[in-house]
């Protein structure tokens, strides 16, 4: 039997409900829009869609957007001068620096990153929050993995218990998404490219997540009859073909539940955002 297909287009839209209907509490009872800054350093095209979808995603929402465009050469003081103005601004609940950085300030990123107030960090990219995360507390949580937690409880998968595997171990995804899962009482086990054997640990899995970056990487051998398999790999293979990190066609026929690419976990991540900014605000309002 052929397994459920859990699209990102009908999680995404109750995400997207769930931030806007937040956003509108917070106007009518303190008279605050919540507000994201997306900084923007050169001319990549794929972070210019991505940046222009916040924004419209923004608009839509009733959230206050601004986008900073800098330019290519902006050196690292610049682009932290942004942040210091953004992290002093009342208007702006949630700051983000769209990655990557051109290369003369690439090997800053972790201390542009850090710069940003981790009470603003809508990333949650922050070691405050990580640190926040892995403890149990209160945090501004990575979107992507957050997004992926979010849809396997609105569907009703059951991960109290369940025996969850990750593969890939970035600072994005695959950690962040380990510790979601094991805060829902799952067995998380996570595997990366040092892994041995790595099909005896994914057959163990009830719920398969693939972080990994590599075109149909998770093959049928790879998963167990009934597995929920989460796929977060986006790999273009061509300009307008994009794979997902799972043979899809194919695992579909012995899992029970799958994410399609595209249309799947992508759509999720800038609904989360939106839900990142009014969880800022929110929290700023409280303190
Ligand atoms: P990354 O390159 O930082 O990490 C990849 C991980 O895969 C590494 O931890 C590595 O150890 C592991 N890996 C590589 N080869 C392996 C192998 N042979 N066996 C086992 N593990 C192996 O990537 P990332 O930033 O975590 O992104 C992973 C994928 O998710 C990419 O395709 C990326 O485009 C996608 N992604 C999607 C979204 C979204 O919005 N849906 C967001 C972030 C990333």
């Amino acid at each position: 039997m052929s397994a459920r297909i859990l699209e990102g287009k009908t999680f995404a839209a109750a995400f997207r409900e769930e931030a806007g209907k937040r956003a509108k509490i917070l106007h009518q009872k303190y008279g605050v829009t919540p507000g994201l800054a997306v900084i923007i350093v050169g001319e990549n095209p794929a972070s210019k869609v991505y940046v222009r979808n916040k924004h419209k995603s923004c608009e839509e929402l009733g959230i206050y957007s601004e986008v900073i465009e800098m330019p290519e050469t902006a050196t690292k003081d610049e682009l932290i001068a942004e942040i210091d103005k953004l992290n002093a601004s009342d208007r702006i609940h949630g700051i983000l620096v769209q990655l990557p950085l051109p290369k003369q300030i690439a090997a800053y990123e972790a201390e542009i990153l850090e710069r940003i107030d981790p009470k603003k960090d809508v990333d949650g990219f922050h070691p405050v929050n990580v640190g926040r995360l892995v403890t149990g507390q209160k945090a501004l949580i990575p979107c992507t993995p957050h997004g992926c937690l979010k849809m396997l409880q609105l569907a009703g998968i059951p991960i109290d218990g369940a025996n969850a595997v990750i593969i890939g171990r970035s600072n994005i995804v695959g950690k962040p998404m380990a510790h979601l899962l094991l805060a829902e009482n799952a067995t998380v086990t996570i595997c990366h490219s040092h892994t041995k054997n790595l099909k005896e640990v994914t057959k163990n899995a009830d719920i398969l997540v693939a972080a990994v970056g590599r075109p149909k990487f998770v093959t049928a051998d790879m998963v167990k009859a009934g597995a929920t398999v989460i796929d977060v790999g986006i790999n273009r293979i061509a300009p307008k073909k994009l794979l997902g990190d799972v043979d899809f066609e194919n695992v579909k026929e012995v899992a029970g539940a799958i994410t399609p690419v595209p249309g799947g976990v992508g759509l999720l991540t800038v609904a989360m955002l939106m839900q990142n900014v009014v969880t800022a605000c929110e929290m700023q309002i409280a303190k």
